[in-house]
């Protein structure tokens, strides 16, 4: 079966693209973060939509799982195999279309994001989705995942960025939804069923994407504050006068901080002195006003004794040196040893007792944890890491895991929060779900996933718990 599969597979796409090498196909196998190691028959390099969805019905065919795979940048497992066929989106890269009145991109899944955000800069316009991992990540997989980044606090996340989609479905059929419509109630909507599905609904193809008015002037800033009380209330305040404008709020209290300025080549410290917490503010601005907005708001926050101390970047490069502080913070964890991460969110005017709580609860449990947690503040959601104590054994305290996401996601759950904010669930969040999430919303999923991939080819295991017996129990 699986040898004339993949002979239908190279008549169709050509043998080039349908490797099976071990060398090939190894990179397809994990993700950065090496959590698991999955297994695949090949890999598959369509190019184009007419070509995924002959793939997908010769793998329906077959009853052979497949795998969508954008960037392979995921931090949940979901783009791992365990079986079956990867089809890798990489080579359906093209921007098909930038309409500037419409304010509208269409491109295809395999474009890296960096690159529609530039498609769309070339137009006059932006795409503001933004994560550190924006250089590899691809758009399909951004919208498989219901990506976040740090301009969610303005202009939402990869959902709300979304006006059509073009799907391959579980047996092969295509449903062209790209549309560019700001209104459509004639129906359910379908789109909004990927969005986020992670690979388990449909495989995406292409998008029509939200695009945005560029600012005409942005201004950055980096706060020092006496605690994370005291940047929910330095939040709220500069929320309350610039509205949209305020684009970013990043929250970096000071073990990350600490961790950052010690690990990461060329890092400056951004303020002389020492501060519980710190907090990353953007501003944009349709007027060249952003610097003299952005500095007139500061001395109010510090006059009100809101911040302790701020500095506020000069030039472009400036800028971008304080967000690379902030987009390194995961990077740099690692060189600390162990990491235990909860990718988790919760109402935003109850993050900084969020964080009290959490923080208590670990470091009584784990006595010497370096609770290393940072996030986007402003829309409530928090990366409460930890790091394991100096001087312990990286295994002993990675064993911990289990024990410390219970605490962990009770105290998110107690709180009306999401135990999986921006990254997905894929399997790592997979046993967690059924503890924390509405019985009644996931009887639904699995009602949807049955309705539309009833053989249960579609990323097998990811997201649910494959039924006893079930299809997709391969
Ligand atoms: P992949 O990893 O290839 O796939 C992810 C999931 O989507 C898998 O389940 C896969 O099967 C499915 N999938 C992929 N393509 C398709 C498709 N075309 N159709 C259907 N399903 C598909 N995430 C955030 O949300 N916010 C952040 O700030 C953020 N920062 C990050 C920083 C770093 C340094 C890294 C390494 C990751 C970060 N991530 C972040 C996680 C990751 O980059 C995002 O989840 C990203 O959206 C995944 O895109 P990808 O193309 O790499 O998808």
């Amino acid at each position: 079966m699986t040898d004339s599969l993949l002979d239908t597979l190279a008549a169709r796409l050509g043998p080039a693209h349908v490797l099976t090498d071990a060398t090939d196909i190894a990179p397809h196998l994990d993700e950065t973060r090496r959590l698991y190691r999955g297994q695949a028959v090949a890999v598959v390099r369509p190019r184009d939509t007419a070509e995924v969805a002959a793939v997908v019905a010769a793998c329906a065919a077959a009853r052979v799982p497949v795998v969508a795979q954008g960037g392979n940048t995921g931090l949940v497992g979901g783009g791992v195999p365990f079986g079956g066929v990867v089809i890798s989106l990489a080579r359906l890269d093209r921007v098909r279309a930038v309409d500037p009145l419409d304010a509208t991109i269409t491109v295809e899944a395999g474009c890296v994001l960096a690159h529609v955000q530039q498609a769309a800069e070339a137009a006059g316009m932006l795409f503001p989705l933004s994560l550190a991992s924006e250089g590899s990540c691809r758009i399909g997989g951004n919208l498989a995942t219901n990506a976040g980044g740090t301009a969610v606090l303005a202009y939402g996340n990869a959902r709300e960025l979304t006006l059509g989609l073009e799907v391959v479905l579980a047996d092969g059929q295509v449903w062209n939804g790209l549309r560019a419509l700001r209104k459509d109630n004639s129906g359910y909507d379908l789109k909004n069923l990927f969005v986020g599905s992670e690979g388990t609904l449909g495989i995406i193809t292409a998008a029509v994407l939200r695009l945005h008015p560029r600012p005409v002037s942005t201004a950055t800033a980096f706060l020092g504050l006496a605690s994370a009380r005291a940047a929910l209330d330095a939040f709220g305040t500069l929320r309350g006068r610039l509205g949209s404008r305020l684009t970013a709020f990043e929250y970096v209290p000071r073990f990350p901080l600490e961790v950052v300025l010690r690990h990461l080549p060329g890092a400056v410290r951004p303020l002389a002195g020492d501060h519980s917490s710190y907090a990353l503010v953007e501003i944009s601005s349709p007027d060249p006003d952003a610097e003299e907005e952005l500095l007139s708001r500061l001395s109010e926050l510090i006059e009100a004794g809101l911040v302790e101390d701020a500095v506020m970047a000069r030039s472009a490069a400036q800028g971008a040196a304080l967000w690379r502080l902030r987009e390194s913070l995961s990077e740099m964890q690692g060189h600390e040893g162990g990491s235990i991460k909860h990718d988790v969110s919760v109402p935003v005017s109850r993050v900084a007792e969020f964080l009290e709580r959490a923080t208590a609860a670990c470091e009584a449990a784990l006595p010497g944890v370096r609770v290393c947690a940072f996030g986007h503040f402003g829309d409530g959601n928090i990366h409460f890491n930890l790091t394991q104590p100096v001087g312990a054994e990286k295994a002993a305290f990675l064993a911990e895991w289990p024990r410390v996401n219970r605490i962990v996601h009770d105290i998110v759950h107690a709180m009306d929060g999401s135990i999986a904010a921006e990254h997905g669930v894929g399997l790592i969040k997979r046993d967690e779900l059924p503890r924390y999430k509405d019985p009644v919303a996931l009887d639904l999923m699995r009602r949807l996933k049955g309705a539309l991939d009833p053989l249960g080819i579609l990323n097998p295991g990811k997201v649910l718990r494959p039924a006893e017996g079930g299809p997709e129990a391969f």
